[in-house]
């Protein structure tokens, strides 16, 4: 591969290709590297360097207009390898249910089915390095399960849902720099921020963009297909900011892009009491020896479609005092500091944060990064069976979203350093995810208490909204629909009326369903490497 610094071009350098990725993350970079060996030239286009830093940074920096986003958390990492290089690595699968029309969610339903989908799962979950699904479905989820936890899921309402992750969250710029410098059809051009898409005077087709540099740079893309492959903000920014031949911006003759905007809301809430201690291992996670996996616990088809529920599920973790949820914080923040593993700069500081009720520790999961797999899951399978077991969890819920029209990204009247309007974040909660919830605390109440194993306490505060989090998931900006005025690409991932301009990424999904987003972005990045492969010209 031809790696470039757009700092080090001659100005106005024009890069041909034949299709060019702009944005180096999860997405474009499965992308490149599934186009690599083909006889496509591909220029994948990178506004950051290899590592963080903070002008870059902010050019990300947004306004927040609807409910509250973690503060001093960084949801996005610009910068090679992109928001997974801070990923915490949980990969789930969509289910059926996920993309299927379901009459009580209004404008659900994926444009594609869920067959075509799910075959790209085994190879995404390669590119990703987990364990196999089917394996844990088929074998471990039986043969491991505790006398507690089958008599929990002995009833119609609630099912197991798996999480999985590999030996190490898998950083896609360290993962992939050296396949893709071996490339001779790829070439990477660092520190070039793409301003602008620019398109033919009928508006049908890029012609090509911009990109710059904060050393002051412009330079022209050129290709014969253009993917954006920028995240779920990003590529909304970008569509709406191109205004010169579509004065509303591209693809948003019906007004579409960056509406629907969807994340995980999270929220710490409700406590596990055991009656006796118990053994947990699927719930708590079970290190394999390829990876961790944890079930999780979530509503049934029947129920969803019998009560109009949303797929939502929570997860139950151990309980951490204060004081030892602060100090291993910190411990991990200076040794991703000092050993430079899922670090993302001075901006992902999460002193600020109140981790002690919240265990986010998830995201931070040192000491994964830090030991080898084989003694992290040697450790943990020998405390787990040295354990007695456990007498209190704490609950984790996370919510699907309703598809809301009044969930938005919009452009602000800021601007960045290159003069491009900043956006507004409006994200917008509905009732319905907070009854979903509810009622999905009520079950695990009632077959708690069923199976004389304990019960759910949610005192002394009832719930609030003010408990959601954001989960860092962007999601439905510019989502999927064979109707140009239901959606801005259709189930190609071609922005409608846009020949060859093609969306990568969460931003296209039409609904958030269960599953945490970046299995499903490599899944669908490879099934647009597949119709590139298939395109003749
Ligand atoms: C702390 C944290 C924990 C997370 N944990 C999980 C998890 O456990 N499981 C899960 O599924 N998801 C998780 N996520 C979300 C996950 O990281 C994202 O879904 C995923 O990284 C999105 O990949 P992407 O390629 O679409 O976008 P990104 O990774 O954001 O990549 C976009 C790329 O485009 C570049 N770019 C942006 N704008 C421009 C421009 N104008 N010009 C040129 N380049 C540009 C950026 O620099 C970046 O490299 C987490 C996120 C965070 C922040």
């Amino acid at each position: 591969m031809k790696i470039v610094d757009a700092n080090d071009l001659p100005a106005a350098t024009t890069l041909n290709a034949d299709i060019c990725i702009i944005g180096a993350g999860a997405a474009g970079i499965t992308l490149a590297s599934e186009l690599d060996g083909t006889s496509y030239t591909v220029c994948l286009v990178e506004g950051g360097g290899y590592g963080p830093d903070e002008e870059t940074q902010a050019l990300y920096d947004l306004e927040v207009a609807g409910h509250a986003v973690r503060d001093n958390f960084m949801s996005r990492a610009r910068y090679f390898g992109g928001t997974c290089n801070i990923w915490a690595g949980r990969s789930m699968r969509l289910s059926r249910l996920d993309i299927t029309p379901r009459e009580w969610i209004p404008e659900s339903g994926w444009p594609i089915p869920y067959e075509e989908l799910a075959q790209y799962y085994p190879p995404a979950s390669r590119i990703l390095k987990l364990p196999s699904f089917d394996t844990f479905e088929q074998v471990v989820l039986r043969q491991r399960m505790s006398p507690a936890e089958r008599r929990l899921f002995d009833n119609p309402d609630l099912q197991p849902n798996i999480s999985l992750w590999a030996k190490k969250p898998l950083r896609f710029g360290a993962a992939y720099r050296q396949q893709l410098q071996k490339s001779r059809n790829i070439s990477l051009c660092l520190h070039a921020n793409v301003t602008e898409i620019q398109l033919n005077r009928a508006g049908n087709r890029v012609e090509e963009c911009t990109a710059m540099t904060l050393s002051g740079k412009t330079l022209r893309l050129k290709a014969k297909h253009f993917v954006l492959a920028c995240g779920g903000l990003e590529t909304a920014r970008l569509l709406l900011v191109s205004r010169a031949v579509h004065p509303q911006g591209i693809g948003n003759q019906f007004d579409m892009v960056g509406r629907y905007y969807m994340d995980h809301p999270r929220a710490v809430f409700g406590k596990v009491r055991l009656l006796r201690p118990q053994k947990l291992p699927l719930l708590l996670g079970l290190p394999l020896v390829d990876g961790i996996a944890q079930v999780g616990i979530q509503f049934s088809e029947a129920v969803q479609r019998r009560e109009r529920l949303l797929n939502h599920y929570l997860s139950l973790e151990r309980h951490w005092s204060e004081q030892a949820a602060k100090s291993y914080q910190s411990f991990v923040h200076s040794m991703k500091i000092l050993l430079r593993k899922g670090y993302a700069g001075k901006r992902f500081n999460l002193s600020g944060a109140n981790l002690a009720k919240v265990p986010e520790l998830i995201y931070l999961l040192a000491p994964r990064e830090l030991m080898p797999h084989v003694l992290y899951s040697t450790a943990r399978r020998l405390k787990q069976r040295l354990s007695k077991g456990v007498t209190e969890l704490i609950v984790v819920n996370y919510c699907e979203q309703m598809p809301n029209p009044q969930s938005r990204v919009y452009l602000s009247e800021k601007r960045d350093q290159f003069n491009m309007p900043r956006l507004v974040l409006d994200w917008q909660l509905r009732p319905e995810e907070t009854h979903s919830l509810l009622r999905l605390q009520a079950l695990l109440d009632t077959y708690l208490r069923q199976q004389q194993l304990g019960y759910l306490d949610t005192t002394p505060e009832p719930f609030s909204e003010r408990l959601y989090t954001d989960a860092s998931h962007h999601i439905g900006t510019t989502h999927m629909s064979t109707d140009p005025r239901q959606g801005v690409v259709n189930a190609q991932c071609q922005v409608h009326g846009v020949d060859n301009l093609f969306i990568a990424g969460s931003a296209v999904f039409p609904t958030s369903g269960h599953a945490n987003p970046t299995l499903t972005i490599v899944a669908l990045a490879i099934r647009l490497a597949e119709h590139f492969k298939g395109m003749r010209y």
